[in-house]
């Protein structure tokens, strides 16, 4: 169901949207149409974007179809000799160019992105200098993309390995980080000399239309960087198109596990490139020899970011006995401290979560636990701002059958469990068939070996809560997904290797 459809267009809704709807527009980045082979296009029908916060209309977007789409693919098709010959230094040039942008309109474009996603002001510029290194690493790596000799076994031939760019490649990508989730992509792919059709989620298109108008400012070609827009009901239809095309070669996506299969199956009949990034159930451990104030602080990091809806959000605290007492006092204090509100008031740490329906799965959460024998600390209701905001929550007595230990609960709820010894707390880390990220804290150099290796996760983060960096490989084992964005691995997923075998 679409959030459209979901929160209804009512009287109300419409008549309190003017106000938002107008501030939006004020905006210079503000883009309602979609942006197809350099040209903004209308399209016949609209979609309405929604501030979280308050549930009104703040802009009425395009909503594309599948001939829209291919329509996409063609220009990405019809751009990619020029885009892909020119030299790796130009394109290089030209991401520089657009990352220059995105630090001159840094203003509009962390208000913009606050407004369609709720995270608090100060996180919306975190994410828009995140997408910015990538793009920034990226055009650096453009020209390093060296190929191989090999020495030949036989006289007279020269066996040489070229990296070329895959193709046209296709990016889907959510909402919880709508801005860094597309510059991730975009810049590994634009700088290898790939063109791309991105589709953004239903919920928060602006960010990535603000980023289609900064890059035709960067002078970045028509048709190289496309964004196709439309609502949850468009998504199949547009997601389609993008998987079965046989122009297009790759396609990465980031969201829930569960489309990432389907969009993989559907990939299957071009047998196409794809990378997945999808969703965590990320455990946090603290051992007895923790530093337990940097495992607080950690936890508060990796739990509370972006009101908990990030894929490598905390998922699962797991406290050794003998600090367990003290880690649930001082992470309890630090929980009930929080300030709740909308994205744009001063000093708020948790915004909104993104629509009623994610309100109401932490609320299931919650009561499930609750009915399973959990107790709460800290918070445990809806905040009496209503709608979509939740008080930071502190749940004890969690245990592993619970459905916030089984599922991503994407929201500020931390539940925690004790555990007795390393090897039962490796068992319960990795009894999970997502595989994303994990955290541990704990000081004994043996055992911080021990447990970096016996975690069936991409990534681990030893003593910190924070791990995702441009310059280091961001990805997931098990069913969180196939790929790596990041590194000097993430060209991989926009290139392709050919072999030339040279006679003489
Ligand atoms: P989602 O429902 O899977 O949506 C992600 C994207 O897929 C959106 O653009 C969505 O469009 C689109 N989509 C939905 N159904 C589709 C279909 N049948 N065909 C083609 N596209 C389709 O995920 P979400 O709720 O937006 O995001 C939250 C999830 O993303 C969480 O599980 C989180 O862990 C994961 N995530 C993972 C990473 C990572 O790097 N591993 C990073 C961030 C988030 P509409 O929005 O228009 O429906």
């Amino acid at each position: 169901m679409s959030r459209r459809q979901f929160v209804g267009l009512g009287l109300r809704m419409r008549t309190d949207a003017r106000s938002a709807r107008q501030q939006a527009q004020a905006m210079s980045l503000l883009h309602e149409d979609a942006y197809i082979d350099g040209r903004w296009f209308s399209g016949a029908e609209r979609f309405e974007v929604l501030d979280p916060a308050t549930g009104e209309a703040v802009a009425a977007v395009a909503r594309c179809t599948a001939d829209d789409t291919r329509r996409a693919v063609a220009a990405a098709e019809r751009a990619l000799p020029a885009w892909s010959t020119l030299p790796a230094r130009e394109r290089a040039a030209a991401l520089h160019r657009l990352v220059e942008a995105m630090a001159a309109n840094e203003d509009e474009l962390a208000r913009l992105l606050t407004r369609e996603q709720g995270k608090p002001l100060a996180e919306a510029r975190g994410e828009l200098r995140y997408g910015a290194s990538f793009l920034t690493f990226f055009a650096e790596e453009a020209r390093r993309l060296y190929g191989e000799t090999i020495p030949s076994p036989r006289a007279g031939s020269r066996l040489l390995v070229l990296r070329q760019p895959i193709g046209v490649g296709a990016a889907i990508t959510p909402w919880n980080f709508p801005s860094a989730m597309i510059a991730r992509k975009l810049g590994a792919a634009l700088a290898v000399g790939c063109t791309l059709v991105v589709k953004p989620a239903e919920a928060t298109p602006l960010s990535a239309l603000a980023l289609a108008d900064l890059a035709e400012q960067a002078g970045i070609p028509a048709g190289v960087f496309n964004v196709v827009t439309g609502d949850a009901d468009d998504a199949p239809t547009i997601g389609r198109v993008l998987c079965e095309d046989p122009r297009v070669r790759a396609l990465s996506f980031t969201g829930s596990t569960e489309v990432g299969k389907l969009l993989l199956r559907q990939c299957a009949a071009t047998v196409k490139r794809v990378s997945l990034e999808l969703g965590g159930n990320a455990p946090f451990l603290v051992f007895d020899d923790a530093d337990v104030e940097a495992a607080v602080e950690g936890c508060m990091t990796a739990k509370f970011r972006n009101a908990g809806q990030t894929c490598v959000a905390a998922n699962r605290i797991l406290v050794q006995r003998g600090v367990y007492e003290a880690f649930v006092e001082q992470l309890g204090a630090r929980i009930a401290a929080l300030r709740v509100g909308p994205g744009f008031d001063e000093g708020v740490a948790i915004g909104p979560l993104i629509d009623e329906a994610a309100l109401l799965k932490v609320e299931e959460h919650v009561a499930d636990a609750r009915a399973r024998g959990a107790t709460v600390r800290v918070g445990g209701r809806r905040h009496a701002l209503g709608r979509t905001f939740f008080e930071p929550t502190l749940l004890e007595g969690v245990s592993p059958e619970m459905r916030m230990t089984r599922e991503e609960t994407f929201g500020p709820v931390a539940g925690v469990m004790p555990f007795e010894t390393e090897a039962e707390a490796l068992r319960m880390a990795n009894d999970s068939r997502a595989g994303l990220a994990a955290y541990f804290y704990a000081r004994d150099v043996g055992r911080v070996w021990r447990v970096s290796e016996g975690l069936e996760y991409g990534m681990v983060g030893v003593n910190t809560g924070l791990v995702s960096t441009a310059e280091a490989p961001f990805g997931g084992v098990k069913e969180s997904g196939l790929g790596r964005e990041g590194s000097h691995h993430g060209v991989e997923e926009w290139t392709e290797l050919k072999y030339v075998c040279l006679g003489m």
